[in-house]
């Protein structure tokens, strides 16, 4: 049976992992919290991703900056501009949504569906409208063959609303404002009656005196990535590396998202784990190629998401940002459908070049094997890491039916699970035994001491955390000096000595 979001949000919530915590103030929408199990999977995930990609390479290096910058940082990017999202209302029941996504919601859920090439060309449209019309023209034509009847006849009555609004280019949202009126219904209340759309920036803002001033305006970063353009020079000087090599950075990121949503996939206040690899102009395509495959291995080797929930997307060429050469989304197979997980972009040098224009400071790269100097290009893949705690929920999530019903297995990978023993005495008296053993493999491993209720139960509750192994502590611990493990997956049980405990681990959970 498929996972539905609500077995997550349940367990995650029942198993403390990820919940509500300011409850008696009534809560604060899509914020999450995450709770003793979630808080360490989500370290667990964040140092695999460290390990992988800054650990066993030697053209990586792992920085921490602060989540405040300069605010000129967010001019110069160009996210004091166009980090906006298109926002409209229902006129008749008042419900607020993002634009562009009803018009790929409108692709999956109508009757007669629009082309997912279809879609994605007008939700892009949507969004980045200071496209010029003859681009578009040209994106239908090369597309006629591709898209249906219906695309067809959307994508030319879409123009002529285009070609309006090249004639009326301060209100260039209405030509989506028309368009929405005519063929997108309010997924609420199915009225087709909207607000003209406003640009919604979703920058959250802040002061950084006790006086507000516009003058002391300053940001909640909205990614991590701009910190490591405008530092290049410092990150290259300092850590003596020469290009190809790459900067990652895990932390977190604020979006004032207009429809945060399902659970954890999309919220205000998330983590991200970025890389900026900066290469020689040329070679760029190639290593947005291997990152692609690094970053794939990666989801399903070390995290264990199933293969087949995990699909490259690339952008077609009338998708693509203005400055990249190339773009990939992951996309995982949410209960909700396909969306994007992480997005692979070979940036050029737009980034760079852009903090050089502003701040004036040299953040070019001379290579002294071939005596030249150039900006160089660079590929940015980039994950959220609280969204990835998602798809390691939904693909870990199993439902084993018994003859007692139906129990919840979480099939973590042992590695990533929170915790990796569980020391269950049989019964409590042992509690001396028991607790040598949980002081000397906690050491090592993040361990559980569980003495309530009966095996059978603590094996089934400890199946729900996804922990991997189950130690009991029974006569035969004060006997032969002996412990019974029981593997989570297979329900096999080893015997095996006090003493080999350590070793024993070791080999399971490397
Ligand atoms: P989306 O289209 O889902 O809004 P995006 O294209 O705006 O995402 P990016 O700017 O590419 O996202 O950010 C990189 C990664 O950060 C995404 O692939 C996603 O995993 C994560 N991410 C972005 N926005 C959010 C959010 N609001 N909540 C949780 N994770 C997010």
């Amino acid at each position: 049976m498929a996972v539905e979001m609500k077995d997550i949000v349940e367990l995650a919530k029942a198993r403390w992992f990820v919940f509500q915590w300011s409850e008696i103030y009534g809560w604060l929408a899509n914020t999450w919290d995450y709770g003793p199990y979630g808080s360490i999977l989500k370290e667990n995930i964040k140092n695999a991703w460290i390990k992988n990609f800054v650990q066993e390479r030697t053209d990586m290096v792992l920085l921490d900056a602060a989540i405040f910058m300069n605010p000129q940082t967010w001019v110069t990017s160009g996210h004091v501009w166009w980090f906006s999202d298109p926002l409209t209302d229902c006129k008749k029941c008042k419900t607020r949504h993002r634009a562009d996504k009803l018009i790929e919601d409108r692709s999956i859920n109508s009757q007669n569906p629009l082309s997912e090439e279809f879609t994605s060309w007008l939700a892009k449209f949507i969004k980045d409208n200071t496209k010029n019309i003859d681009i578009q023209k040209k994106a239908i034509e090369i597309n006629k063959n591709k898209w249906s009847e219906t695309d067809m006849k959307i994508a030319n009555e879409y123009l002529e609303y285009a070609e309006l609004i090249e004639k009326n280019k301060d209100n260039k949202n209405t030509v989506v404002h028309l368009f929405m009126n005519k063929s997108i219904p309010c997924p609420d209340c199915w009225a087709k009656d909207w607000t003209e759309i406003r640009n919604f920036n979703l920058m959250f803002e802040t002061f950084q005196w006790v006086i507000k001033n516009e003058g002391d305006l300053i940001y909640l970063r909205p990614e991590t990535a701009q910190w490591i353009f405008v530092n290049f020079a410092n990150a290259l000087r300092t850590s003596r590396k020469k290009v190809p090599f790459g900067i990652a950075q895990v932390g977190k990121a604020f979006r004032n998202e207009i429809t945060p949503g399902n659970f954890i996939f999309r919220t205000r206040e998330f983590e991200q784990m970025e890389i900026e690899f900066f290469c020689e102009p040329g070679t760029d395509l190639a290593w947005h190629a291997k990152w692609k495959e690094d970053c794939m291995n990666f989801l399903t080797d070390t995290i264990w998401l199933n293969k087949e929930s995990l699909r490259f997307r690339d952008h077609s060429v009338d998708e693509l940002s203005h400055y990249s050469n190339a773009t990939t989304d992951i996309e995982f197979k949410y209960p909700f459908g396909w969306w994007e997980l992480q997005w692979v972009a070979d940036r050029t040098d737009f980034d760079l070049k852009a903090h050089m224009t502003e701040s004036k400071q040299d953040l070019s790269y001379f290579d002294t094997v071939n005596n030249k100097k150039y900006i160089p290009y660079v590929i940015e893949p980039s994950i959220g890491l609280t969204r990835l705690v998602l798809a390691t929920l939904l693909s870990a999530y199993d439902k084993v039916e018994t003859e007692e019903g139906s129990r919840i297995v979480l099939r973590i990978k042992p590695s990533l699970a929170p915790i990796k023993i569980a020391i269950l005495p049989i019964v409590k008296k042992l509690w001396d035994e028991a607790m040598k053993i949980f002081k000397t493999l906690s050491k090592t491993w993040n361990c559980e001491y569980d003495e309530t209720g009966n095996v059978g139960k603590r094996y089934f509750r400890f199946d729900e955390i996804g922990t991997p192994y189950c130690l009991v502590v029974d006569d035969a611990t004060v006997n032969n000096s002996t412990v019974t493990v029981r593997d989570r997956d297979t329900g096999l049980q080893d015997v095996v000595k006090v003493a080999e405990l350590e070793e024993y681990f070791r080999k399971k959970l490397c």
